[in-house]
């Protein structure tokens, strides 16, 4: 569409066709792995209550269905949410619009675009099927591109106030309009109906209850639309839009995404009316909710409100002092932060917590020292992220770039790719990638690399449970896991040469690691563009063969290397001499035996463990507190699920699947490798 020169408009005698599209990659995402496109529901539910009978408007999450749309029916206007995960997506489909619908006008909106004029400039030409951006807030400034769209189309000069758009003279923004701290007049799309099929097609519900985040950590976009307001809804359109979803949704899981629940009073109440849906319909089995920094007594009071039904995520990012500076952070203290986990354990929950790499400023010392920390601190799962430059973040901005010197490299975002077909049997093909710094002036990519190995111990050892009891012995006696697992990777560096057939196999797993961590990354975003151009690499793509590492060698460790596994980490344990002797061998055949390698079909064991071990492997659990009376008689046994795993895991060597494609099409669980613990005391 050229904006030069105003159109001649002619009246309409039909509501104006309208497609809104939050799309997401679901030739590789089932349903029920997808939210609800609240964003774009909001939209339609203003614009409706704007517009009434003059528009007609339909809301799209699956590329398919919206590329039948448009070949049904030409739109006058698409709107399409721009994410970091969906951006070339976005660009396939919004280029295929473009071509056969050369009268559409093509708006993006979404938080993952940056305020830079130079990199919106930059972004604009790399998807010029965008004609128009919405820049923060969605809502009123799309309703009014409708009426522009009708009463002025062509005329820039009258566009509604934050657009932005380019032309043969570069860059123009149509202005800022003041945000409110009230949310006003927007209608909640449960409410109208408009999220119903997308319910009702398994995907989870979102619920929004404020907007915005009054922080600004520079790696985060959360808060920028609203720049730096928590902005509130209508707190009975928010306890309402609980019950309607509490009605109409069969999911097993919710996201609640405010971004600091447990910021307002009123989140109590919320929280109380999430657990009533539980206690009354028996679901949602999981809410997951984002708990705010700062404000402890409360977010304890929601945490015993909605009890198991959550695991408190308490994002910490980095414990360096100077990072937090650099990201404009600030933590909690660490009494609060201890404070946190002794609460949330007594009350029997599992907590997280996260950290990002790397973040300005951050060292290799700084993160694993962070990392071991929290482990102190008794947390139960670390969260452990690589930083990923988005759009729209001002870690993103070039100043940030510079002042850091941050050398990107880029890898494929696991599972956000696909093919799409188009009814005139056009197929697009669309992969998405992600940018992160691999050096700093204070880390270099070697040492991502081997933080990259050891976050995969975290993750196989540690989050999935395979070595937790003996480590948690560990922890009691003052035995800190990161320590455990930076020795086992020093095994690894020398294992090649070792005389101990042991270190020889957990080098060679090491190894096979390290050379698929370094096959992830590519040097420019045009590089794996070329890489997967290429028909075959494509197709390997497609079939998975380029699979989540971490999932990945969890599997083979289990399946391949479980024995030497074992005895590398029992050698570690006793080396540090510090666990007594008949403690240790209990613990380590405990935890040897719950998960078995899986080329063992395991019979029924009992296993007696003193009343000690036993209290030290569950330190944290009110349960087995609770139980901790004498010796413990327990019984291990292989239940028909891990059987079943075992075996399908062992054919993928002879049918030659992949391990992602039949560990994604069973929905295997790291859990569900484990045998089946029942106490016969
Ligand atoms: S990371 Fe959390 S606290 Fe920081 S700006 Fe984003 S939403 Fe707010």
């Amino acid at each position: 569409m050229k904006m030069s020169k105003p159109v001649v408009i002619k009246l309409m005698d039909r509501p104006i066709k309208i497609y809104l599209a939050d799309l997401a990659h679901t030739h590789s995402v089932k349903d029920a792995a997808l939210g609800v496109p609240l964003g774009i529901g909001y939209i339609k539910a203003y614009a409706d209550s704007q517009h009434g009978a003059d528009v007609d408007i339909s809301l799209f999450k699956h590329p398919e269905k919206l590329l039948a749309a448009v070949a049904e029916a030409s739109p006058d206007i698409v709107g399409l949410s721009n994410y970091g995960w969906n951006k070339n997506l976005n660009r396939a489909i919004g280029g295929y619009i473009q071509k056969t619908c050369p009268e559409t006008l093509i708006i993006a909106g979404g938080p993952n675009i940056d305020p830079e004029s130079d990199r919106r400039l930059k972004f604009l030409k790399k998807h010029d099927y965008i004609d128009f951006m919405v820049i923060d807030g969605g809502e009123e400034p799309f309703s009014e591109m409708i009426d522009w769209w009708r009463d002025h189309r062509g005329d820039t000069s009258r566009l509604p106030l934050n657009i932005a758009w380019q032309d043969e003279d570069g860059l123009h923004i149509s202005g800022e309009r003041t945000v409110k701290k009230m949310i006003e007049g927007i209608v909640s799309p449960y409410l109208s109906g408009d999220l119903d099929e997308f319910l009702k097609a398994g995907m989870f519900p979102m619920l929004e209850t404020n907007r915005g985040c009054p922080f600004k950590c520079t790696f985060c976009a959360w808060g920028a639309a609203s720049k730096d307001l928590v902005r509130r809804f209508d707190i009975d359109v928010a306890l309402a839009e609980i019950d309607y979803v509490g009605k109409h949704s069969l999911a097993s899981s919710w996201v609640l995404s405010d971004a600091n629940f447990g910021i307002l009073k009123r989140d109590v109440d919320i929280a109380r009316a999430i657990r009533r849906q539980k206690d009354e319909r028996g679901r949602p089995d999981i809410c997951q909710v984002f708990v705010s920094k700062n404000t402890s007594d409360r977010n304890i009071e929601i945490a015993e409100i909605l009890g198991d039904m959550t695991v408190p995520l308490m994002a910490v990012q980095s414990m360096s002092a100077e990072v937090l500076k650099n990201i404009r952070r600030d933590n909690i203290s660490t009494e609060a932060y201890v404070d946190y986990q002794q609460e949330f354990h007594k009350l029997g929950n599992r907590t997280v917590a996260d950290l990002i790499v790397p973040l300005p400023g951050e060292t290799l010392d700084t993160h694993v020292e962070a990392m071991r920390v929290l482990m102190d601190h008794g947390v139960d799962f670390l969260a452990l992220q690589n930083l990923w430059l988005l759009s729209g973040t001002e870690i993103n901005s070039t100043k940030t770039r510079e002042e850091f010197k941050f050398c990107t490299r880029f890898r494929l975002s696991p599972g956000d790719l696909g093919i799409y077909r188009c009814p005139d049997g056009t197929e697009l093909r669309a992969l998405e990638y992600e940018e992160s710094p691999r050096n700093t002036t204070t880390i270099t990519e070697k040492e991502l690399f081997f933080i990259r190995r050891l976050h995969f111990l975290v993750e196989g050892a540690w989050n999935s449970d395979i070595y937790k009891p003996l480590l948690r012995v560990g922890q009691a006696f003052g035995i800190n896991p990161i320590d455990v697992f930076v020795r086992l990777l020093e095994i690894a560096d020398r294992g090649a040469d070792s005389k101990d057939e042991n270190e020889r196999k957990v080098a060679e797993l090491f190894a096979a690691f390290e050379k698929r961590s370094h096959g992830e990354w590519f040097d420019t975003a045009e590089d794996i563009d070329v890489f997967y151009t290429d028909e075959e690499n494509f197709d390997r793509l497609l079939n998975e063969e380029f699979e989540k590492l971490y999932m990945m060698f969890i599997i083979i460790m289990l399946r391949d290397y479980k024995r030497e596994f074992d005895a590398a980490i029992l050698g570690i344990m006793k080396v540090f001499s510090k666990v007594p002797g008949d403690i240790l061998s209990e613990a380590a055949e405990y935890t040897f035996a719950m998960f078995p390698s899986l080329d063992e079909r395991k019979g029924e064991q009992k296993m007696t463990l003193s009343a000690e071990t036993f209290r030290l492997i569950e330190p944290k659990r009110k349960k087995v507190a609770a139980k901790d009376a004498g010796e413990r008689i327990l019984r291990l046994v292989e239940g028909p699920k891990r059987s079943k795993f075992r075996a399908i895991i062992n054919e993928s060597r002879t049918k030659g699947q992949t391990l992602s494609r039949l560990l994604r099409g069973e929905g295997i669980k790291m859990w569900d490798l484990k045998l089946s613990i029942s106490d016969c005391t």
